[in-house]
């Protein structure tokens, strides 16, 4: 019976690193930092071989399990091998991608309360593994006016940060633009740039633009003058300096369908031309470029990252 075969099945085997043995890795140079969301099973510091084995200079990956609460902790000796492999491998920055369930924009005092907490675990596992920024979505304001939700966020990332000296813990927040859902904080350009100048006074704050999610809000990304133009509002609102990383995913969905779904580069409805353009704009030279596509197939994380790279002129 096919049910009985499928359940007995092993599913494909998806890591890296029982895919590609290390004496057939043949890293090939970029002279941009290139990148993916990285699979920490086994402990966070296996990211660095992972991330090596795919042929990345950087690296994206949770300190935690990405929707519980629960926190983990990071030994000193995972903190040493990491920073060993980071400095061998040349990774460069080490972005820490935030919890998903938290919400620094709500009303909810319990929930509120919980994300204050994470994201301050958060921050102090980025700074004991020593990595460069974490990345924050500002949440969603259901309940309350923007302007409120704004000045919620506001405050918990403040709480959250208080007395961690992330300035000389060289730690940065990045704000991430979000794909225009209702309620959610950070859609536009306008609304990420306010979050990062009230921020700025306290704590050092900059941004993630997302590709996928700046198109399905609507911005153009894909004829060239719409380029021009997207950077030139990105410029004027946020600041091309401000922006650290840029995470570069392709969208299953069109260009205003608020529909955040990530999409294999050059297979969406982005497509190849704006990825090479924004890879060689020299605007965005000391960004870092990290890709978040799904994993269909195996290795299609090795091929993602193999496009990404082979745009780069
Ligand atoms: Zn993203
Ligand atoms: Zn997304």
């Amino acid at each position: 019976m096919p049910r009985v075969a499928k359940k007995s099945a092993k599913p494909p085997e998806r890591d890296i690193l029982k895919l590609i043995p290390a004496s057939e890795h043949r890293p090939q140079p970029s002279s941009r930092r290139i990148g993916i969301h990285t699979s920490t099973a086994g402990g966070v510091e296996t990211s660095a071989e992972r991330a090596w084995r795919l042929g990345c200079n950087t690296l994206q990956i949770f300190s935690s399990s990405p929707r519980m609460w629960r926190p983990m902790d990071i030994s000193p000796k995972q903190c040493e091998t990491m920073a060993r492999l980071r400095a061998e491998y040349d990774l460069k920055p080490l972005v820490i991608h935030a919890n998903y369930l938290i919400n620094a924009a709500g009303t909810n005092p319990e929930i509120l309360e919980k994300s204050v907490s994470a994201l301050r675990a958060e921050m102090q596992r980025a700074i004991s593994i020593c990595s460069e920024y974490v990345v924050l979505h500002p949440g969603s304001f259901r309940g309350c006016s923007r302007e409120q939700g704004l000045n919620n966020a506001c405050e918990a990332i403040a709480r959250a940060s208080d007395g961690l000296n992330m300035a000389e813990n060289g730690l940065t927040l990045l704000i991430e633009n979000t794909a225009g859902a209702e309620f959610s904080l950070g859609s536009s350009f306008e609304n990420v740039a306010d979050l990062i100048a009230a921020l700025a006074r306290k704590i050092p704050v900059a941004s993630c633009i997302d590709t996928c999610h700046t198109h399905v809000r609507g911005y153009d990304i894909v004829s060239e003058e719409g380029y021009a133009e997207t950077m030139r509002q990105l410029d004027a609102t946020v600041g091309l300096a401000n922006v650290r990383v840029w995470h570069c995913n392709d969208a299953r969905a069109a260009c205003g369908s608020k529909l955040d779904r990530h999409e294999h580069i050059g297979k969406g409805s982005i497509g190849l031309e704006p990825f090479r353009r924004l890879l060689n704009d020299p605007r965005h030279a000391h960004a870092a470029f990290i890709l978040e596509t799904p994993i269909d197939e195996p290795l299609d994380d090795l091929h993602n990252v193999e496009v990404l790279k082979a745009l780069v002129s």
